[in-house]
């Protein structure tokens, strides 16, 4: 008797099939390849991981504390959906130094036509840019490779990335872009220093992209994470307000940039905090208020003690940080350039390496390769519709990278 009530107890509780419900949005989306190797990983004891997508330092004590300090003295609410006033204004008037860009916090009383806000990551800031300039059966184009979220992100609209190849420099130029131009596109999605090669635009390359998009009325996205990752040969602009400092070559640059130039920032990997999910965005006030418009519905706003420590942010010195990792850069290029083909990164931390043909493998079965050996690193595939090549991160400790570096050198040579 009693097991019986137990048989039936279980039928009650048999739980539905609930993957009819699940929609097209979602199935479309396909994350085994990046997910197979992340499984293979795990089962790895002390390997050498070159697969890591985020810094290897610790977060600034001054940023540190400016969050600590905050929850301390009670900023643990919500904060306005644009971003703390105090971080806004330390946005504003960076962008102003950097740029020469007018961009007020949205809702700020302005003749300006840019706004500022401040987004959940910089991967909120494109989902919300996504969302606001999409239509289902739009397009938008990307590079290929690509940052892996930019293609689903427009799957997630119903609308489509398309792709341009950019191999085998990398480079997602006015050229390339403008054959791929048409009524359907929306915006073009530029990532410099980019993920996964590290590439940067000249500051040529820069305008003519930007002058493209302002004359087909398609607005041009710049995701620059990577902006502070720059190493000494992809330094080539002033800042406007003190020539002495080199800065990046972004099509973001100029006060009139901002009429055609979605500007998309981050805080994580710069300062090591990539966890604390910020970033901001600034452009045409007509698509940051609808940004901001959507944000309220679904981030509501960015963490909110952790915006006094994005404060402190501007106060913190990379710069050592930047120039040890080019050093680490440097090591990657002399160790394999003689084994194969790696467009040279002149900023973030990574690098893009192609696997070499007499191999007759494809970045997949490289990075398995690797794994038998203790190494991690990313199979081009992820990036790409091509899987040729592999991602490195050099976001990690030297002795463990030259140890990686050796292994790979040692496949290359010997298969
Ligand atoms: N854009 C690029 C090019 C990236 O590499 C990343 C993170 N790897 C993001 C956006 C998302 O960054 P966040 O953690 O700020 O959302």
């Amino acid at each position: 008797m009693g097991s019986s009530l137990a048989l039936s107890d279980r039928a009650e509780h048999t739980a539905p099939d609930l993957t009819g419900l699940i929609a097209d949005r979602s199935r479309a989306i396909d994350a085994s390849g990046i997910r197979r190797i992340f499984a293979l990983a795990a089962t790895l004891d002390d390997p050498i991981n070159l697969s890591i997508g985020q810094p290897d330092f610790p977060v600034p004590k001054i940023v540190r504390d400016a969050a600590s300090d905050a929850i301390e003295s009670g900023v643990n609410g919500y904060s306005p959906t644009q971003g703390h006033p105090a971080l806004l204004k330390r946005i504003c008037s960076w962008l102003k130094a950097d740029l020469d860009w007018d961009a007020p916090a949205v809702g700020t009383p302005s003749d300006s036509a840019a706004a500022t806000f401040v987004t959940t990551g910089t991967s909120g800031a494109l989902h919300l840019a996504y969302m606001a300039l999409l239509n289902p059966g739009d397009e938008c184009i990307i590079g290929d490779p690509y940052f892996v979220s930019y293609p689903h992100l427009a799957t997630m609209c119903g609308a489509k990335a398309v792709k341009v190849d950019t191999y085998p420099d990398f480079r997602l130029t006015a050229e390339r872009v403008e054959p791929l131009l048409n009524e359907k596109t929306k915006f073009v999605l530029l990532n410099t220093p980019s993920n996964p090669a590290g590439v940067t635009l000249t500051a040529d390359e820069c305008v003519e992209l930007r002058e493209l998009c302002a004359s087909r009325g398609v607005l041009l996205i710049s995701d620059e994470i990577y902006d502070e990752f720059v190493f000494s040969d992809g330094l080539t602009d002033s800042c406007v307000n003190d020539p002495s400092i080199k800065r990046f070559p972004t099509p973001a640059r100029g006060a009139s940039a901002s009429d055609s130039v979605l500007l998309i920032r981050g805080f994580g990997k710069t300062y090591g905090c990539t966890g604390w999910r910020l970033g901001y965005a600034s452009g045409p006030r007509a698509v940051i208020d609808e940004m901001a418009k959507l944000q309220q519905y679904t981030f509501v706003c960015a963490p909110s003690p952790l915006q006094a420590g994005a404060s402190a942010c501007f106060d913190a010195d990379m710069r050592p940080m930047v120039a040890d990792y080019e050093q680490r850069r440097d090591m990657i290029l002399q160790r394999l350039s003689g084994l194969t083909t790696i467009a040279s990164p002149s900023g973030a931390f990574y690098a893009f390496i192609e696997v070499p043909g007499h191999l007759g493998m494809t970045g997949t079965q490289f990075a398995e390769k690797l794994i038998e050996r203790k190494v991690l690193v990313i199979p081009g595939g992820a990036f790409s519709d091509r899987d040729t090549h592999f991602r490195v991160s050099f976001a990690t400790d030297p002795v463990k990278l030259k140890a990686g570096l050796e292994i790979i050198a040692e496949l290359m040579t010997r298969g």
